[in-house]
């Protein structure tokens, strides 16, 4: 085990696009979504994985505000972090912009980039329209 985070491939270049306004989902052939990092479509399993931009605006469908949370995340609490369904897939990051407790689900968003409060690691972002 070593605490040097390994930088995630997949993952980081899912951020870097979402930090460039240009976020992307992996679509299969027969039109299932995934996140990066895929090798194989989960719904079906093929393998010829095609990058389709993420539609702008998603929809809170599921939140939870963390009062304690992992050390990763010890100064930015409380905060929400939100299950945000974009159509072909599911987004999970941190909400900002409006109070923990006024986030609700029905809500839409976008998403974008921010850096945790604890140690400046970047995380998904999503802010209300
Ligand atoms: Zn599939």
């Amino acid at each position: 085990m070593s605490d040097e985070p390994a930088r995630d491939a997949g993952y980081d270049d899912f951020l870097d696009a979402i930090a460039e306004g240009e976020p992307y989902y992996l679509e299969c052939p027969e039109g299932h979504g995934s996140l990066p990092p895929r090798q194989v479509c989960p719904d079906c399993g093929a393998s010829e994985l095609s990058e389709s931009e993420l539609p702008e605006v998603g929809t809170i469908v599921a939140h939870n505000v963390v009062h304690v949370p992992t050390p990763r995340f010890l100064d930015d609490t409380p905060y929400a972090t939100a299950i945000v369904d974009f159509g072909p897939v599911n987004v999970t990051g941190q909400v900002r912009g409006l109070d923990p407790q006024d986030v609700e689900n029905g809500q839409d968003v976008t998403i974008t980039i921010g850096e945790t409060e604890t140690d400046g690691d970047r995380l998904v972002v999503f802010e209300p329209v």
